[in-house]
């Protein structure tokens, strides 16, 4: 079976439907900071409301422990959702409370109402699926029918991803459609070469993915935090930099493994080293093999990779006719260690063929950087959930929709 879209649900005018987005933006101070995700959502929104059918929109923002936390409330993202859809948007201050069926009953066809963040209920990402399948039954009392549209969480066993499909006629919308069309692409037959760019800080999170890439690819550069735990399985000193000792033993595995499959696994020639991780710290760049020849020794950070390496990275990816990057290649946020990261990205931007960006912060850095979404071939909105789709996982969220992997 394949992925059901949202044709297959039929006619939804006047009917009520529940639309599963992933509204989970960056906040500082309750003013979005991206609003990619935002922006990602509109097409099945707008498709729906020109249907005539009155649309519930829910998502989750952040990580609230199962109860109302007002910092992750979703009420500046009805704002900007009603912005954007340059119509007005009834946000409920609850999930499935009266506010909730207040909003829900009110609506007119075309109308939008978004319902308070989902993670301020328990039942949202409980472990025990009847409390989960409680939930659900309560967001499935809202619609006729169930569109599931956060890509960035279909990878999750949760209420509104998993169980809600499964309580009402469901479809995926067409971002998910989008991301999967696009993966597919990484996956089956890509055009040779294929580069493969990691980076960035959840490094055992991300280890896994390389095995499977492996036999898939033609190279795989390494930076970002994960460099380092490859540098210690060289035999590297990394002073204070992120490593992540129990797993030098994966990484030498794959090392191994790369060159038997004459994989080649790119690793940094240089790093900038700081002494602290803030923006005005002294740095400096060093050897990859002598980042404690630095004047701060043992106490050195690595920060980002060096001018040289930026430049092989660029010139692999460059060079190739399908990337996919994850992960900055260094701590972004502050100036002095963005240079890697610009490098990378500027690279996939001169890309002849497919050039994709996957990655919550990823994304974030690109546009920080002041690149534009359309100098890419495609921006993920899912990180986790696209890394996991190129390892080869299972993901319930695509499942309950009718999705299976590719044997
Ligand atoms: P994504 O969201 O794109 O999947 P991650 O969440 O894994 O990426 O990592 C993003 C973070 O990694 C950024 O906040 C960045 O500052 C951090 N990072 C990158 N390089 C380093 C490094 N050398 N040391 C510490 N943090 C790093
Ligand atoms: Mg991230």
């Amino acid at each position: 079976m394949s992925l059901r879209t949202l044709e297959s649900l039929g006619s939804l005018a006047g009917k009520r439907v529940v639309v599963r987005c992933d509204l989970n933006v960056p906040l500082k101070d309750g003013v979005i900071t991206d609003d990619g995700r935002v922006q990602a959502s509109l097409p099945t929104l707008n498709a729906l409301i020109n249907q005539g059918a009155r649309v519930v929109v829910i998502s989750h923002l952040g990580r609230p422990k199962g109860e109302p936390d007002p910092q992750y409330s979703l009420e500046p993202v009805a704002q900007r959702l009603s912005e954007l859809l340059g119509k007005p948007v009834v946000f409920a201050g609850d999930t499935v409370g009266d506010a909730a069926k207040e909003a829900v009953d009110g609506l007119q066809d075309g109308d939008v109402a978004l319902l308070e963040n989902l993670r301020f209920n328990p039942g949202e990402t409980s472990k025990d699926d009847a409390e989960r399948a409680e939930f659900a039954g309560r967001l499935a009392a809202f619609g006729d029918a169930f569109v599931s549209d956060g890509f960035g969480v279909v990878h999750r066993k949760q209420a509104s991803v998993y169980e809600l499909a499964q309580a009402l006629p469901s479809a995926a919308g067409l971002l998910i459609a989008a991301e999967l069309d696009v993966l597919d692409r990484l996956t089956e037959n890509p055009e040779r070469p294929y580069t493969v760019v990691l980076g960035g800080s959840k490094v055992s999170d991300k280890l896994g993915v390389i095995g499977h890439l492996l036999p898939r690819v033609d190279a795989l550069c390494i930076g970002g935090g994960m460099l380092f735990t490859f540098l210690a399985a060289q035999g590297h000193k990394v002073g204070a930099s992120l490593l992540e000792a129990d797993q030098i033993d994966t990484v030498r595995s794959y090392l191994a493994k790369a060159d038997e499959l004459g994989v080649e696994i790119v690793l940094p020639s240089d790093v900038v080293v700081a002494e602290a991780f803030s923006a005005d710290a002294a740095h400096e760049v060093r050897p990859a093999d002598d980042i404690e020849g630095s004047p701060w020794g043992e106490k050195g950070i690595g920060l980002d990779i060096g001018p040289e390496t930026a430049a092989v990275f660029a010139a692999k990816i460059a060079g190739a006719r399908t990337v996919f990057w994850n992960g900055p290649m260094g701590v972004f946020e502050l100036a002095p260690f963005a240079a890697g990261t610009k490098a990378v990205a500027q690279a996939l931007t001169e890309v002849d063929g497919l050039a994709v960006v996957g990655g919550g912060d990823s994304a974030a850095a690109v546009r920080a950087l002041g690149f534009s979404d359309e100098q890419f071939g495609h921006i993920s909105t899912g990180g986790g959930a696209s890394l996991e789709f190129l390892e080869g996982k299972a993901l319930p969220g695509l499942e309950a929709l009718g999705w299976e992997p590719a044997s």
